[in-house]
Parts: structure tokens; C-alpha cells; sequence
């Protein structure tokens, strides 16, 4: 199997699918920005469209991962450089602060508004498409997200082999870590996490709390790509839809290895990989690049259409000039 490349990829997707596939993808829920447009609205939305086009009805059960065990921030060495040597800056998503007026957590105040979106433009207009958003903190006790969860604190080791093979990115000996605990006092992302039979040791760096407990007794923070074949298994996918930028790191073959090495007779799913949405100052547009902006979703469905490069280009025409609850309204 070959992945799906941006357009002319979801153009032969569209052929091959009957319209009713289990679709998965997902999202960071700190923010909305075009970017994130671009893989969470515009192309589902084009894919539902090329769907009708083929004279299909448009049916697909996407599952949106709400990524709230991925970390706050990445830091290590060099994030850009050494990609697969990062840890989480202070702690995971789930337990980020909202700098909004109405939610404790991050994610309560986004989540919604992802929801929104997708709602008032791709199931508006393909009604009998269906969302289903889950966060990764409900799934730790799936037996195979808790199985490759524990797998990943002891051997972390085996998977940044995976990551240096494939990427074409040089790993550092240290730091090599890709899961752990989240304090339960502090809710720090540093310290120690050790597997002890059935049970979990805590050692924190920031608060000194140290406990020994049931697995199900804490949370924990999780790298995004062994995390994503979990979810992938659990959710029986049969199509999974990614920025390009997953695509450029080699995701395509990491991903095949890791269902090979952890998950025997998994059948592999369709990969779709979306373009990458370019900044004004020429980077990807990416929330820890500090470019992003909000984009009116009915201009990029319009250019999106239109082009089978692997990178979009911002114009102004396509700023929403708004804010978040202006955003949401305008859809
Ligand atoms: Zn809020
Ligand atoms: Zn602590």
C-alpha cells in the first residue's frame, strides 16, 4: 500500500472507499488555527465532496483524537534538530491552564469549538457523516492503549531506533523518554517513572511526592506517535488523516513498524496526508512557531480544492480577522 498524497491522494482515496469507512484523526485542543483547519474541516469536508462527486453517499464515522495526554510544550536540546529527543515542558495537556475567562483546562474550552466547526461545515452539508470526538485520557485503561502505554515507559529506547531509521532526523543518546506519569499533587511532567510488575512507581523532581500505586491511579503524558497506533487499533480505522508534516518525518513507514512490532495482524489502514499551511514568515503554521491565525473555512475549501501541492501558501484575503467567538459564528 502507498500513501495518499494531498489532493490527487484523496481524489484516488475517494475511488476506492465505499463512503461509510471508519475515519480517524486528530488534534492538540489548545487552539484552532488554519492549520488545523486545513486536516480537521477542509479536507474531510473535500473528501465527503469527491465522495458525492463519484455519485457515493458521503457516510463516514470519523473519530476525532482530542490529543490531551500529548506535552504542554515540547523542550530537549534542540526540538527542531533532535525532533525525537523532547519531553513535556511542564506537564500534558490535560492538566494546561485556560487563559480564558470561562474553563479551568485548556481543552474544555477548545474541544467545543473544534466540535463546533466540524459540525456546522461538514456535517451540514453531509448530514449522514458522523463525529465522535474522544480524548486519550478516557481510553487508559483500553487494553491496547494501557499495553503500549506501559511498553513505552520501559522500553523507549526501541521506538527512537524506529524514529532515526525512518525520519532522516539524528537521535541523541539522552534524553530518551517518550511517556510517564503526571504528578498527582503537582501535576509536573518530571520525575521518575518506573514499571514494577502490575504496579507504578512516582518519583517527582519538582515536588519530591513519591508513590507507588495501580496503574489506573494516575495520568500520564504520551509522545504522539506511538500513542496514535493504539488509537488506530482500538478504533478499527480503516482511513487515517494527518498534515503532511507527519508525512516529511517518515510517519507513513514509522507507523507501518510500529503496528508490526506491537500489534501482530493489524490491518493497515489507508494513510491520507494533508498539505502543510505556510505561514506568513514562510514556516508551517504551528502554534509552537507562534504564526499562526484564524482562516475563513469557505476561502481555504476554495483553494484547497484547487491546488495538488504539498504546501498551502496564507493570503491575506484568507484571515478571519476575529476572535475565538466570533470564529465559531461565522461558520
Ligand atoms: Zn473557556
Ligand atoms: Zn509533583
Amino acid at each position: 500500500m502507498k500513501p495518499y498524497l494531498y489532493l490527487s491522494g484523496l481524489k484516488k482515496l475517494a475511488q476506492e472507499l465505499k463512503g461509510n469507512e471508519r475515519v480517524h484523526f486528530g488534534i492538540r485542543p489548545y487552539g484552532f488555527h488554519g492549520g488545523n483547519l486545513l486536516s480537521i474541516v477542509v479536507y474531510p469536508y473535500l473528501l465527503c465532496k469527491e465522495l458525492k462527486r463519484l455519485g457515493k453517499t458521503p457516510k463516514l464515522r470519523f473519530t476525532l483524537s482530542i490529543n490531551d495526554y500529548e506535552q504542554d510544550e515540547l523542550d530537549g536540546p534542540d526540538i527542531r534538530k533532535y525532533p525525537f529527543n523532547i519531553y513535556p515542558k511542564n506537564t500534558s495537556l490535560q492538566f494546561t491552564k485556560s487563559t480564558c475567562s470561562c474553563c479551568t483546562y485548556i481543552a474544555d474550552h477548545w474541544q467545543p469549538i473544534i466540535e463546533g466547526c466540524f459540525k456546522k461545515s461538514v456535517i451540514k452539508d453531509f448530514p449522514l457523516v458522523t463525529i465522535n470526538l474522544v480524548r486519550n485520557s478516557y481510553l487508559k485503561e483500553k487494553t491496547h492503549f494501557k499495553r503500549l502505554l506501559l511498553e513505552t515507559i520501559k522500553n523507549p529506547v526501541k521506538q527512537s531506533k524506529i524514529f532515526k531509521k525512518y525520519s532522516g532526523h539524528d537521535v541523541l543518546q539522552t534524553p530518551i523518554k517518550y511517556a510517564g506519569v503526571i504528578c498527582p499533587k503537582c501535576r509536573s511532567a518530571h520525575g521518575d517513572t518506573i514499571v514494577i510488575k502490575n504496579k507504578i512507581s512516582w518519583e517527582c523532581h519538582k515536588c519530591n511526592h513519591k508513590v507507588i500505586s495501580a496503574f489506573k491511579y494516575f495520568d500520564y503524558w504520551w509522545y504522539h506517535k506511538a500513542m496514535l497506533t493504539a488509537r488506530l487499533k482500538i478504533f478499527k480505522t480503516e482511513v487515517t488523516m494527518s498534515g503532511g508534516d507527519h508525512y516529511s518525518e517518515g510517519d507513513y513507514n514509522v507507523r507501518k513498524t510500529f503496528m508490526k512490532t506491537y500489534f501482530k495482524e493489524f490491518k493497515e489502514p489507508k494513510m491520507l496526508f494533508c498539505p502543510t499551511l505556510q505561514a506568513f514568515d514562510g514556516q508551517k503554521m504551528s502554534k509552537s512557531r507562534k504564526n499562526t491565525c484564524f482562516i475563513n473555512h469557505l476561502k481555504l475549501i476554495d483553494i484547497c480544492e484547487k491546488t495538488t501541492e504539498s504546501i498551502i501558501r496564507v493570503s491575506d484575503d484568507m484571515v478571519a480577522n476575529v476572535d475565538e467567538k466570533e470564529y465559531l459564528r461565522q461558520f
